[in-house]
């Protein structure tokens, strides 16, 4: 695998130069920003239904490992079929097998983060299953060949323009139009015969109610019910942490995610799914099928400090308030999940001797943190996992300690001995006021600083000098 280094700082750098990507991504996150506020206008409000929303996240958490023994046996009683996957390889394979198992060439789905984790529709691809995204922001990165850059809304990147053009070249006898409803109905003009003739039918899972047996989607389209009721076959994907104790805990983090992600009181559609079709029942699969895929979260869950990362329910606010992200954008982060939330998975997913590049992607100004409807301290788990990049604390993190740099363990030491010394402290900063301008711009162990930051100069007196001279101590 390569490692992310280089290309993450490439493609950060290739972002800001995007006069038209930052301009889209300014338009729409300064939008959604005010949207979100307008949602919460009560501070007292916001405050008790964060803690609400955290603790019923904390609670099934604690109880992970009985929550999900429950949730099977709940659901084989509905009669759906349950499937584990301990790895992303293993989880591709289930579902293949499955596929195959039912002779299906064409598969229908809604919006899953968890099947960009899984290269999904690569993979179906590569064994001869088209796979196709019936999700309108999902189906418009699929025509152009991308990923998503945003959780919630995957082309988040375009403007009408780029969609109006892409929609001309790729749709048989579409005339360019920039028209949003126009755009809608062309798409959904396509995916409507799509439904109709797809084998197989692919969703993913908000929560998973483990007292009921039930799967829960909220989606603003309809597609999410075409493609998980019209194929006589679903198949429901989902990461172990999204199971929650009981159904009625699905309503107040529906109520957050809906309020945090796109400043709606709640999405347009709610499906609870508990079961294939029973008999004399009109419409519905025929068989459903969940997948529960690990991929790291098992060891993320065994750390008591990185677990609290697992309470998200994916609503998309922290990108939506990064000054980060709202610069540089989804795509450059590269690895499935972009923003504060990404910098705290794809490293403990993908190991962060590969990933732990996006760790740096972060100014630390908390204001992820402070949104966050569950109340994840992501600032603080990036400075965690920073540290686990150069010091690793036991087996707690994949490729833990493979950022260590000697020679930046040495500028550390020095300066905590510097710092720790008075007499030294003195005696360094005397030198560094004479030859610390001197030193050229591209030294190389400042190099990336200064080549974004001016440097700043050394006044020519410390302000021990200056007070000494006035008389004032300062022992
Ligand atoms: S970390 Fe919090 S703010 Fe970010 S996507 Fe998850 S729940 Fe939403």
């Amino acid at each position: 695998m390569t490692p992310l280094g280089h290309d993450f700082e490439k493609s950060a750098v290739q972002a800001l130069g995007n006069q038209q990507l930052r301009g889209n991504f300014r338009r729409v996150m300064t939008g959604l920003v005010a949207k979100r506020a307008a949602q919460f206008p009560d501070p007292v409000e916001l405050a008790a239904l964060r803690a609400r929303g955290a603790a019923i996240r904390e609670r099934a958490l604690a109880k992970l490992p009985e929550l999900l023994v429950q949730l099977e046996h709940s659901l084989t009683a509905n009669g759906i079929t349950v499937h584990w996957a301990q790895s992303v390889e293993e989880g591709n394979r289930i579902i293949l097998d499955i596929l195959k198992k039912a002779g299906a060439r064409t598969i229908i789905k809604g919006k899953s983060m968890v099947s960009e984790e899984m290269h999904f529709n690569h993979f179906l691809d590569e064994n001869g299953i088209r796979a196709i995204e019936s999700d309108l922001g999902e189906y418009i990165i699929q025509l152009a060949g991308e990923t998503p850059s945003h959780i919630v809304m995957p082309a988040i990147h375009k403007n009408r323009d780029d969609i109006g053009k892409l929609f001309q070249q790729k749709m048989e006898a579409q005339p360019y139009t920039e028209d949003p409803e126009e755009l809608t109905a062309a798409a959904r003009r396509v995916l409507r015969q799509l439904f109709a003739d797809a084998d197989a039918g692919f969703s993913g899972v908000n929560f998973a109610a483990a007292d009921t047996g039930s799967l829960v989607l909220i989606s603003n389209e309809g597609n999410g019910r075409m493609s998980t009721h019209l194929p006589s076959l679903h198949i429901a994907l989902m990461g172990i942490e999204k199971v929650i104790e009981r159904l009625e805990d699905a309503a107040p983090l529906i109520t957050l995610a809906c309020r945090s992600a796109t400043g709606q009181p709640i999405t347009t559609y709610v499906n609870i799914i508990s079961g294939p079709r029973k008999p004399g029942e009109k419409d519905g699969p025929q068989a459903v099928h969940l997948v529960l895929l690990d991929n790291g979260r098992t060891r993320i869950y065994a750390d008591p400090e990185l677990r609290e990362g697992l309470r998200c329910i994916r609503c998309a606010a922290c990108l939506n308030h990064c000054p980060v992200y709202t610069r540089i954008g989804g795509h450059a982060y590269i690895y499935t999940y972009p923003g504060p939330i990404g910098e705290v998975l794809n490293p403990q997913m993908q190991g962060i001797d590969c990933a732990g590049d996006v760790l740096h992607a972060s100014s630390l100004c908390g204001r992820c943190s402070e949104v966050c409807p569950v109340r994840i301290p992501l600032a603080e788990l990036i400075v965690r996992l920073r540290r686990e990049s150069i010091r690793p604390s036991g087996n707690a993190v994949k490729g833990g300690g493979s950022r260590r740099s000697g020679i930046e363990a040495l500028v550390w030491f020095a300066w905590s001995l510097m710092y720790s010394s008075p007499l030294l402290y003195r005696w360094g900063t005397w030198w560094l006021r004479r030859v610390g301008n001197l030193l050229p711009a591209g030294v190389p162990l400042l190099k990336q600083w200064t080549s974004v930051r001016s440097r700043p100069r050394f006044a020519p007196r410390s302000i021990y000098d200056l007070a000494r001279e006035k008389g004032i101590s300062h022992e």
